[in-house]
């Protein structure tokens, strides 16, 4: 099922009689969803990200735009009429229920037409189960299963209704570390062999990347960049989408170019012939570093850290934006520890210059 986003926009109303200041928390969403994808919509804290899963779902009615699932509109269609399976951070299972009656509870709310017989709802409810390989746990309580189950149980529940749109919207925060990378591959797994389109909502960057077939970033209720993972971190428009995707994150420096130079301090560190004069900030990806003792760009060398294959090369520079600057090179390289500085030259394609005022990218020929 292909979803369309047209316009969306929220704006709720100040909470504070005495002030006039609405919040927009979605602010002109426009994206269609492709039909049996994965997106991954990320963004900070507050961004605007659940509330775009609760217009789609129906929880939240949009101030203005449209939405379409197919060819139906849905804008003003009830959650329960809409066919959308929806997880939440916290799992919300019924605790005196089992794991079977806490799958199955959805099913027997239907009404009328939609009713099902008890033999349907429990192969459905077992079939459920199975995707997501908890069909050993029917019997128990969700007190006796660990966080990584309970959430296949919410899962679960949220495809036992065959919804034509599963959400999800921060569905690994509260899972430890391993139980986190194991759970979202399930998740892509599942949605794999369901092939239901999904919107994943969360803040982690890392998630986003790894599971979705495309991200979206958001910025205050509005739409950053849209990508396949691999290209938006390959070429960010802005430099909020640049620092925000990767691990470690992108150096940024302030920087200026000067007659077709780009220039970080007083190290000219790329020819840039096609960028006009002015200042910039220059965001280098930590793999943009190659060590090289003729290098143009210096940096004071702080500390090198080995990790098997690569080793990453802490240094500082005045025009950098954070106190220390991140790069990691292959192995091979051998940089000298004792050092006081370290010289390195730039991968073309690993740096981005971005408008001083805007923080919009500024392209070059690489
Ligand atoms: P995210 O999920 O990305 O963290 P939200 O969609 O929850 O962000 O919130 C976006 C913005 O809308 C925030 O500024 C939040 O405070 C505000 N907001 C969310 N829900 C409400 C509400 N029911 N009433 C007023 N403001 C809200
Ligand atoms: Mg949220």
């Amino acid at each position: 099922m292909k979803v369309v986003l047209e316009n969306l926009t929220k704006i709720f109303p100040s909470r504070n009689k005495k002030s006039n200041e609405e919040v927009v928390a979605v602010n002109d969403f426009t994206f269609t969803i492709p039909d049996g994808k994965l997106i991954g919509l990320l963004g900070p804290s507050g961004c605007g990200k659940s509330t775009t899963l609760y217009m789609i779902c129906g929880l939240q009615k949009a101030t203005s735009g449209k939405i379409y699932f197919g060819d139906d509109d849905v804008t003003d269609l009830s959650p329960e009429n809409r066919g959308v399976g929806l997880v939440f951070q916290n799992y919300a299972l019924y605790p005196h229920m089992t794991v079977k009656q806490n799958i199955i509870f959805p099913l027997q709310n239907l009404k009328g037409a939609d009713k099902l017989s008890k033999e349907v709802m429990l192969e459905r409810a077992y079939n459920a189960a199975k995707l997501v390989q908890i069909d050993n746990l029917m019997d128990r309580k969700p007190s006796e299963l660990s966080g990584g189950q309970q959430q296949r149980v919410a899962i679960a529940r949220a495809l036992v209704k065959m919804p034509r749109v599963l959400l999800l919207d921060e569905p690994l925060s509260n899972l430890d570390a391993r139980l986190r990378l194991q759970t979202r591959e399930e998740i892509r797994r599942i949605q794999r062999e369901t092939k239901i389109t999904t919107v994943f909502v969360t803040h982690d960057q890392e998630e986003a990347m790894s599971i979705s077939d495309m991200i979206v970033v958001m910025k205050q209720g509005v739409i950053q960049q849209i990508g396949a993972p691999q290209d938006v971190y390959d070429s960010p428009k802005n430099l909020f989408v640049a620092k925000f995707l990767g691990t470690p994150p992108i150096n940024v420096f302030k920087g200026e170019v000067r007659d077709g130079k780009l220039y970080i301090g007083d190290d000219a560190v790329l020819d840039v012939p096609d960028v006009q004069n002015g200042e910039v900030h220059v965001g280098i990806r930590p793999e943009g570093f190659v060590p090289d003792d003729n290098g143009p760009f210096c940096c004071m060398l702080k500390s090198v850290e080995v990790m098997g294959r690569d080793v990453s090369i802490i240094s500082t520079n005045d025009a950098s934006a954070n106190p220390l600057v991140r790069s990691i090179v292959n192995a091979e390289h051998k940089v000298d520890m004792t050092a006081r500085t370290v010289r390195f030259t730039l991968k073309r394609n690993k740096v981005f210059i971005f408008e001083k005022e805007s923080e919009e990218r500024i392209f070059f020929e690489v």
